[in-house]
């Protein structure tokens, strides 16, 4: 993968060989810089690499189309992001139902899907809250909520606990394990926290773009 420049393409990844099993919870460490972020937006249909090619789920992804992507990424991939990107107009219930809006699901089966999702993280009393009348580590378990509130096969995590306090980055990650186990939930969290890194079954370590320890 390599981004455009003025001075010509600079390549950001390479040789990159990453089988991740169903099921597998992963670290993705490394340096500010070395590509962490761009690889888990390849992995999560978000960019696409210039070469090479990628199966998620069974489906070989390159080639497809944007709208099939688009569709394949909303029933598969669930996101989580350092700065929990909720909408703060919206309620904690309204934040955790928008993926099935999108989804088409109607009012009634959305309101239900996302209670039942704020109920497993814990929120049960907080439905009503905007993010602003949150904590942080509320408003993380509440982009939790809405990350798996559509079923996703798939759980990235870019930082989920880099704007946390420790006990709360404690309470993500119990909660990650606890996705793991209830829902046979493939994860894959990037961070810099060796505590979290050492919570996960595989590490990956990315350095100037390559993965350590692969052909
Ligand atoms: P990390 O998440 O590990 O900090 P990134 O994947 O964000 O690293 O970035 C890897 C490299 O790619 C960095 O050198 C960064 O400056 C560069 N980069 C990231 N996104 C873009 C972009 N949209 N355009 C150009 N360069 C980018
Ligand atoms: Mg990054």
């Amino acid at each position: 993968k390599s981004y455009a420049s003025a001075a010509g393409p600079v390549r950001v990844l390479s040789d990159i060989s990453l089988d991740v099993a169903a099921g597998e919870v992963c670290a993705l460490v490394g340096p500010s810089g070395s590509g962490k972020s761009t690889l888990m937006n390849i992995v999560g249909l978000l960019d696409r690499a210039d070469a090479g090619t990628y199966c998620l789920a069974g489906t070989v992804v390159d080639g497809q189309r944007p709208d099939a992507l688009a569709r394949l990424r909303n029933q598969t991939i669930g996101f989580v992001f350092q700065a929990f990107h909720l909408i703060d107009r919206l309620t904690a219930l309204e934040n955790v139902a928008l993926p099935l809006k999108y989804r088409g699901v109607g009012r009634a089966e959305r309101d239900h899907l996302a209670r039942e999702a704020l109920s497993r993280l814990g929120l049960s009393d907080r439905q009503q809250h905007r993010p602003g009348e949150l904590s942080g580590g509320q408003c993380q378990r509440v982009a939790l909520a809405r990350a798996i509130v559509g079923r996703p096969s798939l759980l990235l995590a870019d930082e989920p606990t880099g704007s946390l306090d420790s006990a709360s980055a404690a309470s993500v990650m119990a909660l990650l394990a606890e996705l793991n186990a209830a829902l046979k939930l493939t994860i894959v969290v990037v961070t810099h926290d060796p505590v979290v890194a050492d919570q996960c079954g595989r590490r990956l370590e990315i350095r100037d773009g390559r993965l350590l320890g692969a052909a």
